[in-house]
């Protein structure tokens, strides 16, 4: 293990202060989390370490710069007018769950002017406070990582079982999300964990489209620029052809299949 896992104490550290966020960094026009033209804010933080991580430096959650919430919000509605019918806000990772309780604070105030709110999550936490912030989510993006437990554990360092938890949560809720997939050769694309992966998902009615994130290597040079072992220095790109063999299982059991 690359980077010292910390726990979920460690973690609340950054919920003793309600009206700051703990981010990584802010992309103004981003068009690849959720629909529409959205204002993306990256928190800092996680407690997954996945081997494809692209950002190692938003891992600690000590690190990051410490941010306004209200002053967030202000800019978030000095771009509305960018937004659209469909944009709004997004908060990515890092790891928003663990900071769930502002998130809910900062959703609702943006709730209050309108503006739509997404949420990409690896899902670790299945908690009332996490289902709080999730009732101010309008659309959850879940990334459900590998579909088998062990596969799971060796990619993240972390159990598989509350990502699908949440899933199961919200779709009780009825409320939408959208799971996405990180496509790695020789860890995420066996043909038959794929298979297993959306036949698990196929009857939810929540689900409104699911994206295949192919892997990529743009994020080594930040392994190195923080001294850290890069474990899939040597793995490939995904091929076209595994690219459209997992389109195609995905595709026999979701209408809206995203080939990102
Ligand atoms: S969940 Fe996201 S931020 Fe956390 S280690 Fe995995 S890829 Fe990196």
């Amino acid at each position: 293990m690359y980077l010292p896992l910390q726990d979920i104490e460690a973690a609340k550290l950054n919920e003793n202060d309600p009206e700051h966020l703990r981010i990584h960094s802010l992309e103004t026009f981003g068009t690849h989390d959720g629909p529409g033209i959205r204002m993306v804010v990256f928190v800092q933080g996680c407690q997954f370490r996945c081997l494809y991580c692209q950002n190692p430096d938003s891992l600690d959650v000590k690190g990051g710069t410490i941010v306004e919430i209200q002053e967030l919000v202000k800019r978030a509605v000095r771009q509305k007018n960018y937004f659209g019918k469909e944009g709004g806000v997004t908060v990515s990772g890092g790891e928003p769950l663990l900071q769930r309780s502002k998130l809910s604070t900062f959703f609702r105030m943006l709730h209050e002017e309108g503006i739509n709110t997404c949420l990409d999550s690896n899902g670790r936490l299945n908690t009332p406070d996490v289902h709080e912030l999730l009732r101010h989510t309008d659309i959850l993006l879940l990334d459900v990582k590998h579909i088998n437990e062990e596969w799971h554990l060796k990619l993240t360092g972390q159990s598989n079982k509350t990502s699908l938890q949440l899933a199961a949560y919200r779709e009780s809720t009825g409320k939408k999300m959208w799971l996405r997939y990180v496509l790695v050769p020789g860890w995420s694309d066996q043909e038959e964990y794929v298979e297993e992966w959306a036949r698990y998902f196929a009857d939810y009615k929540t689900v409104e489209r699911v994206e295949i994130i192919p892997f990529h290597q743009l994020g080594m040079h930040k392994w190195e620029l923080l001294n850290l072992e890069y474990p899939l220095k040597d793995t490939p790109t995904p091929s076209e052809e595994i690219k459209k063999k997992t389109f195609d299982i995905f595709s026999k059991y979701f209408n809206n299949v995203v080939l990102k």
